[in-house]
Order: structure tokens, then C-alpha cells, then sequence
């Protein structure tokens, strides 16, 4: 196991990841009176950095990401939860308790939360890794209002592809929406939404299977189910086709569903006791903002509840 320096204090539990889920989950811990410390591998916040307006809002008044997540940095913070930025390499049972390793330190705590989330999947088609940054984003609400005028492609057919056609509509003349299957999966009032916009076309049984163009994006070819191909004019591609969890850091024996999300029982813990996990990282995880809250504060409790 990597890992330098080897720190001799024990925290009661260490929560691996920084979104909703995770600083919420330690914040509960944190007021049941349990030393606690969050690790993050990159920006805190999670995946809901990206939404310029959390909705339903969980506050009074309409509040984006960042803001609700700085928030909970805030209160953690006051509440005397350790912040380590620093990205975990390994988890492993030891001793009764269990190390948590990054590149510089193997922490050890009485129990561990994974809420590490998951990242955004890729095409894997030719052209999106050389116009990463130019034409090809995975953020419509950071990069929508370059797109003024313009025709964007959303790929996908769940809530992330249709709340970010939406978004995109604003700002783009044309949104082709290409799935491919001919029907989405996404939440009704969304489809709805989507079908009552002028500016989002579908585009059924299809894929988009190369992006190219000069210094930017300037088409994709999409890709028929008969197999036909035809090249579709744009200067953005949006892929919006599921998740990916971050579950690398746990021994392979954990036990994973096909997708590599964590299996849980009921109060959220893994197959290695004492080892739980909540939000995007969990199979079964509901996907939206107050299924990560839930989440967040049962596992409190039941992590509470085993350490007294
Ligand atoms: P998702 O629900 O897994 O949907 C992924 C979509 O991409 C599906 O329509 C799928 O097609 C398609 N797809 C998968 N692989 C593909 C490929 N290789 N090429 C082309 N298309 C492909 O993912 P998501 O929309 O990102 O949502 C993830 C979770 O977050 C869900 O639980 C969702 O409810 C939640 N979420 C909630 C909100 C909200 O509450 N406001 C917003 C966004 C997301 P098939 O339909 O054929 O499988």
C-alpha cells in the first residue's frame, strides 16, 4: 500500500469524497460529537457544481451548486471537520481499524465512508479527446452562453441529457438530442419540457460516432441504426450518457454491481464491515440531491450507532 508517512492519530471515520452526500454525511457525524475528516480529490462540491440552479431548491430561495455546497464546507468547517485535499489511493482493513492512503499519508480511522461519487462517461469516439475544451464540454451551464446562436448535440436520453438540452436551448438556436433508442428514460415532466421546445430536435436510434472540424468542433457523424452515417453541422457536443463511480480506491474483493457501483445492505454498508458508501458511488443510488441527503444522514446514523 502506498503511502509515506504513517499518522498515528485515529479518526472515528473518514468520509473519501467532498459532493452532497460526503460533506453532509460528516457534518451529522461531526454534531453526534465523531472526529471526523473528509478527503477530496479534487474541487469540493461533486458533480453539482456544475447546476446553476438547484431545483427543487433546497433552500428558501433558488441557490446553485457551488453555492449550496460552499455552504456545507462553511458549517463543516465551524463544526471542526478536517478538509484533506488530497486524492485516496487505497483503503484497507488493519488491525481492527482501517488505513486510508493518498500519495503522501496512510490516515487511520474506525470506519469509512465512501462517498467518491462518479464521474461523467465518455463516447470513446474519434475527435472528442482532441476537442475536449474546444466544442466538446460535459458542462451546459458553464459553457452554454458561448454557444450563442449556434447548433449544439446532447447525447443521451436520461435526465442529465434532457436538463442540459434544456439548458442549452437558451442560448443555442438548434439542439439536436441524439439517442439511441426511440424512447428516453428520463423524468416525465423533463420529456415534457423537452418535447414543448421549439429549438430541441431528436434524433432516434443513433449514435454520434466521430466529432471533428478544424480549430473547433464543426460536426459530428451520427451514426443510424440501419447503419447508415450522415455528417450533422454543429459547434458543440454535450455527452450526458451515464456515470462512471469512483469506487478504484476499495480492495477489488468489495463487492461491485455490473457498472462498478458499491452493493450495500440497507444502512448503506459494504461488504467489508465498516466500510459504508452513499451517493453516485452506490448501486442503487436514486440520483438526485435529496436521495443524497438521505443517504448522507442514515449513514450517520448508522455509523454513529455502531461506534457507540
Ligand atoms: P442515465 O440515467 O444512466 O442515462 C444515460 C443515458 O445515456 C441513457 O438514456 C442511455 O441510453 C444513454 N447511453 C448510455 N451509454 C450510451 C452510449 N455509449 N452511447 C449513447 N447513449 C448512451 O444517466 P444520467 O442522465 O446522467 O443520470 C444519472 C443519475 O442522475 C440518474 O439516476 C438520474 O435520475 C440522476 N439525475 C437527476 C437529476 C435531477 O434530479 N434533476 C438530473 C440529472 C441526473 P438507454 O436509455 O438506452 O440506456
Amino acid at each position: 500500500m502506498k503511502g509515506s508517512d504513517v499518522s498515528d492519530s485515529v479518526y472515528d471515520v473518514l468520509v473519501i469524497g467532498e459532493g452532497v452526500s460526503g460533506l453532509t454525511a460528516a457534518q451529522r457525524l461531526a454534531q453526534a460529537g465523531m472526529r471526523t475528516a473528509t478527503l477530496e480529490a479534487q474541487l469540493f462540491g461533486g458533480l453539482i457544481v456544475n447546476v446553476n440552479e438547484l431545483e427543487p431548491s433546497p433552500a428558501e430561495h433558488g441557490v446553485s451548486g457551488a453555492e449550496y455546497a460552499a455552504g456545507l464546507m462553511q458549517q463543516n468547517a465551524e463544526l471542526g471537520v478536517e478538509s484533506i485535499q488530497e486524492p485516496v489511493t487505497a483503503v484497507r482493513a488493519s488491525g481492527g481499524l482501517f488505513e486510508v492512503a493518498t500519495e503522501a499519508t496512510i490516515r487511520k480511522a474506525r470506519q469509512v465512508v465512501v462517498a467518491s461519487g462518479a464521474k461523467l462517461k465518455r463516447l470513446g469516439v474519434p475527435g472528442e479527446a482532441d476537442y475536449e475544451g474546444r466544442g466538446v464540454s460535459q458542462c451546459a451551464d458553464c459553457d452554454g452562453p458561448m454557444y450563442q446562436g449556434e447548433t449544439a448535440v446532447v447525447v443521451g436520453g436520461g435526465d442529465s441529457a434532457l436538463q442540459e438540452a434544456l439548458v442549452l436551448a437558451e442560448y443555442c438556436d438548434k439542439v439536436h438530442l441524439v439517442h439511441r433508442r426511440d424512447r428516453y428514460r428520463a423524468r416525465p415532466d423533463l420529456i415534457e419540457q423537452v418535447q414543448g421546445n421549439a429549438k430541441i430536435a431528436p434524433i432516434w436510434n443513433a449514435t454520434v460516432s466521430a466529432i471533428s472540424g478544424k480549430e473547433m468542433v464543426q460536426a459530428v457523424t451520427i451514426k443510424h441504426a440501419d447503419g447508415r452515417e450522415e455528417q450533422l453541422a454543429c459547434a458543440g457536443v454535450f455527452a450526458y450518457i451515464g456515470l462512471e463511480p469512483n469506487s478504484d480506491m476499495l480492495p477489488a474483493a468489495v463487492e461491485r454491481d455490473a457498472a462498478g457501483a458499491l452493493k450495500t445492505d440497507a444502512e448503506f454498508q459494504t461488504s467489508l464491515p465498516g466500510v459504508w458508501a452513499i451517493g453516485a458511488v452506490r448501486s442503487g443510488y436514486g440520483g438526485t440531491l435529496n436521495d443524497a441527503i438521505a443517504e448522507a444522514e442514515g449513514v450517520a446514523q448508522a455509523v454513529h450507532r455502531r461506534l457507540t
